[in-house]
């Protein structure tokens, strides 16, 4: 039932009430928030649903990691909320982050927090969500392409393959406390694929940790950088001789570190190569 039909033929004394209620935007289309995974970086690799979503939004809340041809869909009048997020130099810190989407849907605005890779995947997406929880504001949550994917299918890299990796790890060499403590003695079994995000600048540190628990030194690995993006690239080494490759080549984040047999495979099967500065151990 609308105001005006709750109104009707009441005249008078309901005036007030209707005026207490929210403001006229969110009574009419209350306030949403869409939490979409922007993909690894083409914009190709964007779900029609995310397209579909960003295309219609009031607002789109973004960091750095989306590319620029995905915000080029959203609506010219659209809110634009750029809220950065690279490793080191957050823009604006998580817990602002939270209340600016909640300050945006209680306006009756149709958010999209568009997130790179997937939003559930090292995206924070779940503390966001549950700000929105708190605040009893509806929300829903789009997948994206995770880094990982992306850089599978663009590096010729893939995460399972029967006879070299039955499982696949995606962990993060960026823990909450600084600090990159991971279960080694699981990560350096055989017969899997490790993949690790925001793992470049302590690549030093995993690759001698994964040698004292046991890893073959010569084990396959490579790290990619700008994954599925024109400026992808990938150096490829072994666990031994990666880190100075990488240094050697001037690698920064965003980048990916991948870790198993399934890594011989990119020299036969990667077919994007924009600008590949290969490198072999
Ligand atoms: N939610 C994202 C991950 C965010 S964490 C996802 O699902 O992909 C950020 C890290 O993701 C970066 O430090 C990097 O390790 C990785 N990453 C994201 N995009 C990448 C890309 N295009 N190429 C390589 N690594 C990428």
């Amino acid at each position: 039932m609308s105001i005006q039909d709750s109104d009707q033929g009441r005249p008078g004394g309901d005036d007030t009430a209707f005026l207490l209620r929210q403001p006229a935007t969110s009574r009419e289309r209350p306030g949403k928030v869409y939490l979409v995974g922007g993909g690894p970086g083409d914009p190709e690799l964007l779900t029609v649903r995310g397209a579909r979503l960003i295309g219609s939004a009031d607002a789109l809340v973004y960091d750095h990691l989306v590319g620029k041809g995905i915000l080029e869909l959203a609506r010219a009048d659209a809110e634009m909320h750029y809220v950065g997020k690279e490793a080191g130099a957050h823009t604006l810190p998580q817990e602002d982050i939270n209340l600016l989407l909640v300050r945006l849907a209680q306006r009756g605005l149709q958010v999209v927090r568009l997130k790179g890779g997937d939003p559930f995947i090292f995206g924070r997406g779940g503390e966001e969500i549950e700000e929105l929880v708190q605040h009893h504001i509806p929300f829903e949550v789009v997948p994206g392409v995770t880094a990982a994917s992306g850089m599978s299918a663009y590096a010729g890299i893939p995460l399972t393959h029967r006879d070299f990796a039955q499982s696949c790890i995606f962990t993060t060499g960026h823990l909450k406390d600084g600090t990159c403590n991971l279960d080694w003695p699981v990560l350096a079994r055989p017969n899997q694929t490790v993949v690790i995000y925001m793992g470049v600048g302590g690549l030093g540190e995993i690759s001698r940790k994964l040698q004292e628990h046991g890893m073959d030194p010569r084990t396959p690995a490579a790290v990619v950088q700008y994954a599925t993006l024109p400026q992808q690239r990938s150096v490829v080494g072994t666990i031994a001789s990666l880190p100075a490759l990488v240094q050697a080549q001037g690698i920064k984040p965003p980048a990916l570190i991948v870790i198993g047999q399934v890594v011989r495979l990119h020299r036969q099967l990667a077919w994007f190569r924009p600008r590949e500065a290969l490198s072999q151990a």
